[in-house]
């Protein structure tokens, strides 16, 4: 069995404190178990370094050193900080336009299109909206396919072009056809690939200026571990996402991209994927994250 964080700082503490002495030095030290913590959570190493020198701050203020249960208070800090990090911001989608418009983005693989059918699901059943899918990914056939059987499952219209190699064409006949049948929200799911290159870059850019959505999500798989700042820094300075979608967090993942993507973009993570079925799909709660990065 692996001992938890809180297990680990109360021991750690008790040990010091049968030493009867706690030190800024001890302080140090015990937040180096939180750091690993995060790190085993797959939180990205410098937003680890840099979260623990903030909590280091904060502990000191708050008289750690002088605290009956400092492993616990430690603890609850680190929680706070955590949360309070994740969520302070608005998680509503904007649905403003007739239609609104709503452009996914991310790499191949992500959870793009399933995210895609669960939304529409959502707006569908929860809101009353009458949304249309449609399939931009011109590279794999597959994928149309995927997205077709999936509107086909919730019972939602999709758009698509098997003959079109021009997304940007796909998208813009897409919101056309939406209007034709009087659906309320456009769904726009793109092409990924499997890592970001230049092409895939410019062509999501293109289809976001021609249709100019009222929010583009940026889909991201929470198990990918260190990589998920740099992917999700790219594609916010490329397309100044609006939110994050966090998928498959049904898995065994502590879900650490959490912290880190929304340390480097500072973008609210609104929905969490937690399966393959289409109503497998949460809002973001980021007090329950916090507790899962710190097991
Ligand atoms: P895309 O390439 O970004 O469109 O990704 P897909 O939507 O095709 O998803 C890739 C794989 O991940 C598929 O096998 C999905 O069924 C699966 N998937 C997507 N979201 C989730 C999720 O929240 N949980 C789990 N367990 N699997 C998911």
């Amino acid at each position: 069995m692996f001992e938890n964080l809180s297990e680990r700082l109360e021991r750690s503490f008790k040990i010091l404190k049968g030493e009867g002495k706690i030190t800024e030095l001890n302080v140090a030290e015990t937040l180096k178990d939180v750091r690993r913590a995060l790190l085993e959570a797959d939180v990205n190493y410098n937003v680890a370094k840099k979260f623990t020198e903030e909590v280091k701050e904060k502990a000191l203020g708050q008289n750690v050193l002088t605290a009956v249960r400092p492993g616990e208070l430690m603890v609850k800090i680190v929680h706070d900080e955590l949360a309070q990090l994740m969520g302070s911001k608005a998680t509503e989608i904007n649905l403003k336009g007739t239609p609104a418009i709503i452009l996914m983005s991310g790499l191949q693989g992500s959870g793009k299109t399933t995210f895609s059918g669960k939304l529409a699901h959502l707006l569908k059943t929860k809101q009353s909206k009458k949304p249309l899918l449609v399939a931009c990914d011109v590279y794999r056939p597959a994928a149309i396919e995927q997205l077709r059987v999936l509107a086909e499952q919730i019972a939602v219209p999709v758009y698509f072009d098997l003959e079109s190699k021009d997304p940007v064409s796909i998208a813009r006949r897409g919101v056309a056809e939406a209007m034709a049948q009087g659906c309320d929200v456009v769904i726009i799911d793109t092409a990924g690939r499997l890592a970001i290159d230049e092409e895939m870059m410019r062509e999501i850019q293109a289809v976001k200026e021609a249709i100019r959505p009222s929010e583009t999500l940026f889909v991201v798989d929470s198990m990918t571990g260190q990589d998920a700042v740099n992917t999700a820094k790219e594609f916010n300075d490329r397309l100044d996402f609006d939110g994050v979608v966090l998928t498959k967090l049904d898995g065994d993942t502590r879900g650490g991209a959490a912290l880190s993507i929304r340390t480097v973009v500072d973008k609210p993570i609104k929905f969490v994927g937690m399966g393959e079925k289409m109503d497998a799909l949460d809002v973001f709660h980021p007090e329950r994250m916090a507790d899962r990065i710190l097991g």
